[in-house]
């Protein structure tokens, strides 16, 4: 049994496109220019310097934001924006932040936001197992909140809004871990946008945070530096040690993302075409395959389980032997995920589709 990079549908961290990680694994050795080690090139040097400037630019390409945005590489992950965010946000207010609960990792966003300040939870999925989104006729926002935060896609379950929540006249804050960079969005129509690296864009250490520069102007803080965006934004992300490969790492995935793919609009292109695959297999086959979510299915990480706990494990340890990895459901909820992040091409979907389909077959009693 070998395991296969190009067959990892880890829900996170993910697989990353062979041509970076040929790239990463030279350049361990030599970067050329600086002729070092990228794990030993120094984060005060001009090389460093312009692979952040070249990043950002990036970003800002990709993700077509204007001036009023700034672009930061921090560390903590996503969990530490679910502190950031409040602190800098909810302190002292009144009036309750507007927080959707809509699956497993805005549960955990919740209570930290609780932490700082009031919260209103204005819609949650407990009842329903968190196997759909809210439909608008179910949400009421306040124009009196600090903030709406929301999670674009909730990697556990399954579950992915198409559409942007809110008002236009409170400030939307959104987690785009799972979904960030994958499909085109009206980025400007948020004020702050996080989202780690390690599903889409690059390996764990850094969390991309677009932050209007409006949401702080008046927020006034006393926060550790570490913790406080306007530090970090005069630091240019470097502030204290950031992970430079880490960084270098995203910034050749965000290459690859503009010149081999193209943009945002052909990488949608292809996860679509990638979902479309495994989700057929799962509805053709007549309740072998059992999708988890009733609606708003997720275009990233297909969440289904078997009819037995003895039939998944059956179906884990031969797609183990085939080369596939990663298809275990998160352990909060068990079951199965074929997370199938930017990285994973078409043509390994594909192969995981045809060995589903070859699956249920042999499995048929
Ligand atoms: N938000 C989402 C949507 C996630 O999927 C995860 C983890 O997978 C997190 C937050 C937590 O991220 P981190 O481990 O970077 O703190």
């Amino acid at each position: 049994m070998t395991l296969q990079n190009k067959l990892n549908f880890s829900g996170g961290p993910g697989a990353l496109p062979e041509k970076v990680l040929v790239q990463l694994s030279e350049e361990i050795i030599n970067v050329p220019g600086p002729g070092l080690s990228i794990l030993g090139i120094s984060h005060r040097s001009e090389w460093f310097a312009e692979v952040i400037a070249e990043l950002e630019n990036n970003i800002r390409t990709l993700m077509g934001l204007s001036d009023a945005y700034h672009v930061l590489l921090l560390q903590g992950g996503a969990t530490q924006q679910f502190s950031m965010v409040p602190m800098t946000l909810l302190r002292g207010q009144n009036s309750p932040a507007e927080y959707l609960h809509t699956g497993y990792w805005s549960g955990k966003a919740i209570p930290e936001a609780r932490l700082e300040g009031p919260v209103r939870v204005i819609w949650s999925g407990s009842e329903n197992n968190f196997n759909r989104l809210p439909s608008d006729d179910e949400l009421c926002f306040s124009p009196d909140a600090p903030y709406i935060h929301y999670i674009s896609n909730e990697t556990v379950e399954g579950l992915q809004f198409q559409r942007i929540l809110g008002r236009n006249d409170v400030p939307r804050i959104c987690d785009m871990s799972s979904d960030f960079l994958s499909k085109p969005c009206e980025f400007e129509r948020f004020s702050l946008i996080y989202a780690h690296a390690q599903k889409n864009i690059g390996p764990a250490g850094i969390t991309v945070i677009v932050i209007r520069n409006d949401l702080i102007e008046h927020t006034t803080g006393n926060l550790p530096g570490f913790l406080d965006y306007k530090t970090q934004i005069k630091a240019h992300s470097n502030f204290n040690t950031p992970p430079v490969f880490a960084i270098y790492a995203v910034l050749l995935v965000s290459r690859w993302l503009i010149n081999d793919i193209g943009g945002l609009e052909n990488m949608a292109a292809i996860n679509n075409r990638k979902a479309e695959l495994l989700y057929r297999v799962i509805d053709e086959s007549d309740g072998f395959y059992r999708g988890r979510a009733a609606a708003d299915r997720s275009l990233m990480n297909v969440v289904f389980k078997l009819s037995s706990a003895e039939l998944e494990a059956g179906f884990l340890s031969r797609a183990q032997a085939a080369g596939f990895s990663g298809l275990a459901g998160h352990r909060a909820i068990g079951g199965l995920r074929a997370s199938i992040y930017n990285a994973v091409t078409l043509e390994a979907v594909e192969e995981l589709a045809g060995f589903m389909d070859e699956f249920r077959r042999r499995s048929k009693p």
